[in-house]
């Protein structure tokens, strides 16, 4: 890239002391020089003139699927639709489309008046057509209908199929990409698309979950096109022992792409009623459950502490997290030189809490399932009682000295969405100043993949990945409304909104 200034800016550092800066310098994909007088701006080098608008460094996603996000934006979205008909029209539609199977989502019958569900069988898909896979999966992801064909390719021996009717419940229904998999074809739009929702929302960085087949993908794609956004990848739990044997350790890869660690699912979520607490879910005589023996994890944690692996461990449920946090005791070092990370943590005990801030470990949370779950009356609420006023604890965890990082899980993919969630916790224990909740989502998540001192903040010789904003976020209550206006990676513009010109 040539040089390049930006100046006539608000560059916006969340340190507690911010240095006056009045313009940057960007050269090889990094911030090569900070201005702090504009009459120092040297004349031969071009500019771009910010017109006064806000620059904070980009935002580092901590806990992503933007490639499954990529996925569902390719299936036809039957979320607006307004009656069964209307839903089978548009089914109807996409089928002389170049796609292998009709992958219909996001129907939602509570609007559709008096609608029973016997009217929507394997039978009704079927009259759309025999030939291709037909599948219709609710909104809440926990139960679809399917044609015959689609019916056919489920083996036998899954339970929680409704043969008769064509109906898959709950495991079954989530993850259909098992039995149906995406072709490579559309693996790669699927990136593409996942890059450009994750570019236009200010992310520059991805933490995301997925498999050896897909890394693979990546891999491909930044050799040949060039990767459009940086991306370090946890791989699930199942390949852990094919990573080991492969030779490779956490920090494998480059500044674009690289290996970053394993991830581990312990336990399930608290609207399924999976995550494991330590009293019942209300009106209910269920705890959740943990998903996997002590022993196991041990053995995981030695040989990933063994050959540099960095974990990332889904903890959700207050039982979980006491779990992890004991067994992370009896084998870790306790400074915790791997950075292994617990993901969630909706809810924990002080006990645990303490553990984790000795031993280091990071927490990465999800501050938009405030704004979903945890309203009054809220699905936390409904499932947890009074407890649901302890849940997301942001604030308390950083005064316990702890380092949370943020990440969206896609729900939905966006950072500013999460952070206004932090800032409008409804309990004080969650409830963080906007300089905290942004750092959560910059400098403190490039930390969590060992890249503190290449990002996350605007300084000297950090890699050039910046976002523009419309207005100052310091000052803004409602972060939601704050519009990303180009964003920038090693110094190129990789997103601009449409009309803004410089
Ligand atoms: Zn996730």
């Amino acid at each position: 890239m040539h040089p390049v200034i930006l100046y006539n800016a608000h560059f916006i550092t969340f340190k507690k002391r911010p240095p006056n800066i009045q313009a940057i310098l960007l050269n090889n994909g990094l911030i090569e020089k900070i201005y702090f007088k504009k009459s120092l701006l040297p004349q031969n080098i071009k500019k771009i003139n910010l017109k006064g608008n806000y620059v904070i460094p980009g935002f580092t996603d901590c806990h992503t699927h933007f490639i499954a996000r990529g996925i569902e934006l390719q299936r036809i979205d039957l979320e607006k639709c307004k009656s069964l008909n209307d839903c089978i029209e548009k089914l109807q539609s996409e089928l002389y489309e170049n796609n292998e199977i009709l992958f219909g989502s996001n129907w939602d019958e509570t609007g559709w008046g008096s609608f029973k569900l016997d009217k929507l069988t394997k039978h009704t898909l079927d009259k759309i057509s025999k030939k291709k896979s037909i599948i219709m999966r609710r909104i809440c992801g926990h139960f679809a209908v399917v044609n015959t064909r689609a019916l056919n390719l489920i083996p036998q021996n899954r339970k929680i199929v409704d043969r008769e009717n064509g109906y898959l419940y709950e495991d079954i229904a989530l993850n259909l990409d098992e039995i149906f998999k995406p072709s490579n074809v559309m693996l790669e739009k699927a990136i593409k698309l996942g890059t450009t929702e994750a570019l236009k929302n200010g992310i520059t960085t991805v933490h995301e979950i997925t498999d050896p087949r897909r890394f693979r993908l990546l891999q491909k794609i930044k050799k040949t096109k060039g990767l459009k956004i940086r991306c370090a990848a946890y791989i699930t739990s199942k390949y852990f022992y094919d990573v080991l044997s492969s030779g490779i350790s956490s920090g494998f890869g480059d500044d674009f792409l690289k290996f970053a660690g394993i991830k581990i699912f312990l336990d399930g979520s608290v609207g399924a009623k999976t995550a494991a607490m330590t009293k019942p879910y209300n009106y209910s005589r269920t705890k959740g459950k943990i998903l996997i023996t002590i022993r196991k994890l041990e053995d995981i944690i030695r040989k990933a502490e063994d050959n540099s692996i960095q974990l990332m461990i889904h903890s959700i449920g207050d039982r979980t997290t006491d779990t992890i946090s004991r067994v992370f005791e009896r084998n870790i070092d306790k400074e915790n030189p791997l950075r292994h990370r617990l993901e969630h943590i909706e809810i924990l005990n002080t006990s645990s809490m303490r553990k984790i801030a000795k031993m280091n470990l990071i927490v990465s949370m999800q501050p938009n399932f405030v704004r979903r779950w945890q309203k009054p009356g809220g699905m936390y609420e409904q499932y947890l009682g009074k407890r649901y006023r302890e849940m997301n604890c942001f604030k308390k965890l950083l005064d316990s000295g702890i380092r949370v990082i943020f990440g969206s899980d896609c729900m939905p993919l966006g950072p500013l969405y999460g952070i206004q969630g932090a800032l409008e916790h409804p309990f004080s224990c969650g409830r963080l100043s906007t300089c905290a909740a942004f750092r959560a989502y910059t400098k403190d998540g490039a930390y969590a993949t060992f890249d503190e001192n290449k990002k996350g903040t605007i300084d000297t010789n950090k890699l050039a990945d910046l976002v523009v904003l419309d207005k100052n976020p310091l000052k803004e209550k409602e972060p939601d409304k704050i519009k990303i206006l180009m964003v920038l990676i090693a110094g190129k513009i990789v997103y601009r909104r449409a009309n803004v010109s410089h």
